[in-house]
């Protein structure tokens, strides 16, 4: 309550959600967000702040080959977490950061080298495991999207899970997926570079914005992000304000991006979205999807807060959700994890279109189909409540 009166807006007050201000009397969500909690009540810094403070002790980085800089990367990463960690236990404190990087001067930083690792990633682009391969200033990449980075809109999102909104949410164009039900396919299909061009300081001046007027956190959302992540990233050179960052996602990033995100990500907000890899292809155009997903779902739940959404679609309870409901029990910390299971599934784009050709999907989702995820998720001891509606 005291943080909103310090941070938030009349004119956003009002518009709150009730939920959104009583959710942080639940138990089960302070303990799971609690990284997330302590970075958004300014008690401790963001991890793209910390990243900034950990020295790497080498400045020539474009000199170097990609695989020295993952090696100095390992030993700065163990430092980073170290700090992370202390600040979990409220041992280090935003104001320490504040003391510690004024003494620091001019360093070359884990973000810095974070940075150096996504722009060679870039070029040729393998930033998702679509691994075009191209060079993005002569291609258009799977994802639609040239070099540049193109945002939409941007603005405090009143919708989101309760303990997000306000929510600084930005969304980006282009997407690497080609849902046939996308419910935003004039930003990541249709349109994807119709946005406002942003450079990293434009991008930083954006997110600071957000956060002075009120908002919670920063949401990178689309389409997807991850096509974008080149400008995202550096973006945060530029951000000196105090804010948990999400990662607004697919999660089809490859391993390596995943793991260079880990340093700069506070809150995981993931799409989980088939519980197998033909409906995958079959509907969203990507290959390997459960393979790469649960695989990046491990690396990201070991790092920071993570919220699991799943939209339940019509007629994919047994072949989706299920399955998905059973693998996040099985594998991924169940004590440290919120899901959200989401029932506003309708049909948009091509299945609107044809929909003879998606009959499954032509329909909304029935209550029952819903109720049965959920008493499902209920026995494996998933947590959903708090913030499924
Ligand atoms: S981000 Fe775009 S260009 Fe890069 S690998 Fe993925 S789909 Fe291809």
């Amino acid at each position: 309550m005291i943080w909103f009166e310090r941070f938030v807006p009349e004119r956003l007050w009002k518009r709150l959600r009730p939920d959104a201000i009583y959710v942080w009397e639940n138990e089960e969500v302070r303990k799971r967000l609690r990284w997330y909690y302590l970075v958004m009540t300014d008690r401790v810094p963001a991890r793209f702040l910390l990243a900034k403070i950990i020295e790497i002790g080498e400045n020539k980085l474009k000199e170097l080959d990609e695989e020295s800089l993952w090696s100095i990367r390992e030993k700065a990463v163990r430092e980073h977490r170290e700090l992370v960690n202390k600040a979990l236990n409220e041992e280090y404190l935003l104001e320490d950061y504040n003391r510690d990087k004024k003494g620091l001067g001019s360093i070359t930083s884990l973000l810095d080298l974070d940075i150096e690792i996504i722009h060679r990633m870039f070029k040729p682009c393998r930033l998702c495991e679509r691994l075009c391969l191209i060079d993005r200033s002569k291609r258009i990449g799977a994802c639609r999207l040239d070099e540049k980075t193109y945002v939409h809109s941007w603005f405090h999102h009143l919708g989101e899970e309760a303990p997000l909104v306000p929510s600084g949410t930005i969304f980006y164009g282009g997407c690497n997926f080609t849902c046939v039900y996308c419910q935003n396919y004039d930003i990541s299909q249709k349109y994807p570079r119709s946005g406002d061009v942003v450079n990293p300081r434009k991008l930083a001046r954006i997110q600071y914005e957000l956060r002075v007027f009120g908002a919670r956190n920063i949401n990178h959302v689309g389409g997807e992000p991850t096509p974008s992540l080149h400008t995202i990233i550096e973006s945060f050179k530029y951000l000196d304000i105090n804010v948990p960052q999400i990662w607004n996602s697919n999660m089809y990033m490859t391993e390596r991006v995943t793991n260079v995100l880990t340093d700069v990500i506070d809150l995981w907000l993931t799409d989980f979205k088939y519980g197998n890899n033909k409906c995958a292809f079959r509907l969203s155009g990507v290959r390997n999807y459960f393979e790469v997903v649960s695989r990046n779902h491990r690396i990201a739940a070991r790092e920071g807060d993570m919220i699991i959404r799943h939209l339940v679609l019509p007629g994919h309870v047994d072949c989706c959700s299920k399955p998905i409901m059973r693998w996040v029990a099985e594998n991924l910390p169940r004590e440290r994890i919120l899901v959200n299971i989401m029932d506003q599934y309708r049909p948009e784009n091509l299945v609107a279109r044809y929909p003879r050709l998606w009959r499954e999907l032509a329909r909304p989702v029935y209550r029952e189909e819903v109720e049965d995820v959920m008493a499902y998720a209920e026995r494996l001891g998933i947590v959903y409540e708090p913030i499924s509606r």
